[in-house]
């Protein structure tokens, strides 16, 4: 079951989660844990964040997302992304989406 990156709720499987789709700035790998969840450090935070990092060859991969935040409600998508703005050392550009 998904959890909420920003407060880490679990998320129940019938109801639609946002997402935030993100891109990793240059330098920056996780190949070794595609398809994965890995926790993420936010240094704006100070603390970590589960983020599903997209399989090699899958859809979202494809379309050039990196990895993936599920979020509970717009509100924490907000919160969100106003913290990945800061983070501009790890992240070069994300977008809403919506997981099912
Ligand atoms: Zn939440």
């Amino acid at each position: 079951m998904l959890r909420c990156a920003w407060c880490m709720k679990k998320i129940s499987n019938n109801k639609p989660v946002f997402g935030l789709s993100v891109k990793f700035a240059e330098g920056i790998d996780y190949t070794e844990s595609e398809g994965t969840i890995m926790q993420i450090g936010l240094r704006t935070r100070n603390t970590s964040v589960p983020m599903i990092v997209t399989a090699r060859e899958s859809e979202a991969k494809l379309q050039g997302t990196d990895g993936i935040f599920a979020l509970c409600s717009e509100k924490c998508g907000k919160k969100m992304k106003d913290t990945l703005n800061k983070e501009l050392a790890i992240f070069k550009e994300f977008k809403d989406i919506v997981l099912q």
